[in-house]
């Protein structure tokens, strides 16, 4: 209701400009926050040295139109005059535009889409960036089918399911996690409705054999797929499926992907498609952040000479939805995280009870290792806000459950209405879960990009909400370094945060909070909390935040918080390795706590279980090494489709440093936090 309500707002806001406006085309065309390097080239080429265009496109020129534009943030502002019907004009299949219109029920095209479409259409390259939730995977699903049945009209009819084969992929879409491939498959099949493309996907955690005989059984067409599992695939050539006519690549959470984590296995699938001068293929690259490095990166993804970089953010303006409130609560320890999650809840519930137009309450919890998820979502389960009768559907999604579980939580939160998903990073990019009204992230999140994607999970195409970070005071001057240029706000309303435990007499209600927390604690295994503290030791520190400081803080939850007189032990050797046999506060020596067995937890499955660790985002980042460590491989003569060793140290490659400039002139110039 909400999202046709904000539609036709925008339809009707934008009447008067839409009736003037004649050609989808031209509309894009006047849009200075494409670079067009292509169009650019063909115009001038001839007239000024490569350089020059460069500089004109991407320096004072395009930065100085693109700063006049509007940065208007509201609902109605993400929606962009240009409608879906109107892409009937540039040839798209009716097949398409009706399970748009008539199955999604979606009118206008969203900014990024309206960008997207045109220039992918036509078949340039694309490396995009724009907000999360303004419908990028409908801004690369669009043009990569359309393209697909104008190369083969034969997929347009319904009667190609027939004939489709598995040997004969023609477009894939790959993701960083397996909840976000399956959601993508979704769309697509949505969009494939009344066409003959056949959408598969294919995902790591899942039993490789049932998903070959399937797509041997129903062929494939577009395959939706993530890394590991994608390569496992095509390398093997018992499997029955292969892409030897290739036109289509994309990359979601593209900077993701051209990660540390991922950029070997991206690497070794490009080596299996058949080289560019044999099988032209189309490269689209999309996310929400494109880090500086990768970018960098991405350019050695794209045809260097017809690519498109489309930004729909612009540089004076947050990279987050401005409309998404965003407070930071200081809390005194660790021991106040889950008191304030319970106030923060406890308000949320009786706001969305006396206020018809508020969200129910439907939240993320954020933390940034897999110990303090599964802990987590042991102790909110055995409060009363968790409790199954009378309180709200707890929820996790973290790398050790099976790939069953995950599949099925996040199918039950997305259906649900009200509720609490505790979730690792996993879900951090791409999840589309609706109408969630609270993201909550817990500890200092990893890095800016991170916190900008786990925000990024409400707030989705127009819709409201709202965004807290509860850190302990200790971490917040590490969080100001993290994340810069960011809308967060000091919030000193949760009493339950500002509480000192064992001081003061709190109010009946922050007493009752921090009771119900202690009696959870008691009911949740003692090994859970054990690995809580190992994690959090191990986590990312800073120049602001040392391992000492998180000491401190952690055996003050222990003690004070959860009852404990003793603190977890360290093994020696462990706190040698790690070294923290030297750190005050550390008890050195071996626990016996009973451990819960795996199945209780949910089996010992690891994550994404190809190359190059998994995306626990303690791994990750390991100090922004790109390429460095990847070795000597790529310089290739398939133009375009290799990394090149060259491009990857950066030096001397004009292109290159064009694209990355240009990048730095209109991308996102963090300044200081805002709290
Ligand atoms: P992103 O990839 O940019 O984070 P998604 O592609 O997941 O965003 O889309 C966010 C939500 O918006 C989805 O529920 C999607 O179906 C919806 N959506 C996409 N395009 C439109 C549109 N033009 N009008 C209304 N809703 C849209
Ligand atoms: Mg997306």
């Amino acid at each position: 209701m909400l999202k046709s309500s904000l539609q036709r707002h925008a339809r009707l806001g934008n009447l008067a400009r839409r009736q003037l406006s004649t050609l989808v085309s031209q509309q894009i065309r006047s849009r200075p926050v494409v670079a067009s390097c292509q169009r650019l080239a063909q115009r001038e080429r001839q007239l000024v040295p490569l350089k020059q265009i460069a500089l004109r496109l991407y320096s004072q020129g395009s930065a100085a139109a693109y700063a006049n534009t509007q940065t208007d943030d509201s609902p109605a502002s993400l929606y962009n005059t240009t409608r879906f019907e109107d892409l009937a004009k540039l040839g798209v299949d009716e097949r398409i535009i009706r399970a748009i219109t008539v199955d999604m029920k979606y009118d206008s095209m969203t900014e990024v889409q309206s960008l997207t479409i045109n220039p992918a259409l036509k078949g340039v390259d694309l490396v995009a960036q724009a907000k999360t939730g303004t419908g990028k995977t409908l801004g690369f699903l669009i043009p990569v089918f359309q393209r697909l049945i104008a190369a083969d009209p034969s997929l347009a009819s319904p009667q190609h399911r027939r004939d489709a084969s598995s040997k004969d992929i023609r477009a894939i879409v790959l993701s960083p996690t397996r909840e976000l491939a399956e959601q993508i498959g979704v769309e697509a099949r949505k969009l494939a409705r009344h066409t003959g493309l056949v959408v598969q996907t294919a995902v790591g955690g899942t039993r490789k054999r049932e998903a070959m005989f399937k797509m041997q059984r129903e062929g494939c067409d577009v395959l939706i797929a993530t890394p590991g599992r994608l390569h496992d695939i095509l390398s093997d050539p018992s499997t029955g499926v292969d892409a030897p006519k290739i036109q289509s690549f994309v990359l979601d959470e593209a900077d993701r992907m051209l990660d540390v984590g991922f950029a070997d296995a991206i690497r070794d699938i490009v080596d299996l498609f058949p080289p560019i001068s044999q099988v032209d293929r189309q490269t689209l690259l999309f996310s929400a952040t494109i880090p500086r490095d990768v970018v960098h990166l991405a350019k050695s993804m794209v045809k260097t000479d017809n690519f498109d970089f489309v930004q729909t953010i612009n540089p004076d303006e947050t990279p987050t939805h401005a409309r998404i409130p965003q407070h930071l609560v200081a809390a005194k320890g660790y021991e106040n995280w889950f008191p304030a999650v319970l106030e923060i809840a406890d308000r949320a519930i009786k706001n969305s009870k006396n206020n018809p137009d508020a969200l129910p309450f439907k939240a993320i919890l954020f933390f940034s290792n897999t110990a303090t998820v599964q802990f987590a979502n042991r102790v909110i389960k055995n409060t009363p806000l968790g409790n199954r009768f009378n309180g709200v559907p707890i929820f996790d999604i973290h790398s050790k459950l099976t790939q069953d579980t995950r599949t099925r939580n996040a199918e039950a939160f997305r259906r649900a209405q009200t509720g609490i998903l505790v979730s690792s990073d996993v879900t951090a990019r791409g999840m589309d879960f609706p109408n969630v009204s609270h993201v909550i992230q817990i500890g200092l999140p990893p890095d800016r990009d991170q916190y900008i994607h786990r925000v990024g999970r409400t707030g989705r195409a127009g819709k409201a909400g709202e965004g807290w970070l509860i850190l302990a005071e200790e971490e917040i001057k590490e969080a100001r370094v993290r994340l810069p240029g960011l809308p967060i706000k000091p919030n000193n309303t949760i009493q339950s945060a500002s509480h000192t435990l064992g001081q003061g007499t709190p109010s009946p209600e922050v007493a009752q909070f921090f009771e119900d927390i202690s009696k959870a604690y008691e009911r949740v295994p003692k090994d859970l909390f054990a690995s809580v503290y190992n994690a959090l030791l191990g986590q990312k520190f800073g120049r602001n935040l040392d391992v000492g400081d998180c000491v401190r803080l952690l055996n003050n939850w222990c003690k004070v918080g959860l009852g404990w007189e003793e603190t977890p032990a360290i093994t020696p050797t462990s706190a040698r390795n790690r070294g923290l046999d030297r750190i005050p506060g550390i008890r050195l020596g071996f626990d016996n706590y009973e451990r819960e067995s795996d199945d209780r937890r949910g089996g010992g499955f690891g994550s994404y279980g190809g190359r190059g660790g998994g995306f626990n985002s303690n791994d990750r980042r390991g100090g922004g090494g790109g390429f460095s460590s990847n070795g000597g491989r790529g310089g290739g003569s398939d133009s375009g489709s290799r990394f090149n060793s060259r491009d990857r140290r950066g030096g001397g490659d004009p292109f290159a440093r064009r694209v990355s400039s240009d990048y730095e002139s209109r991308g996102r110039q963090p300044s200081r936090a805002s709290f």
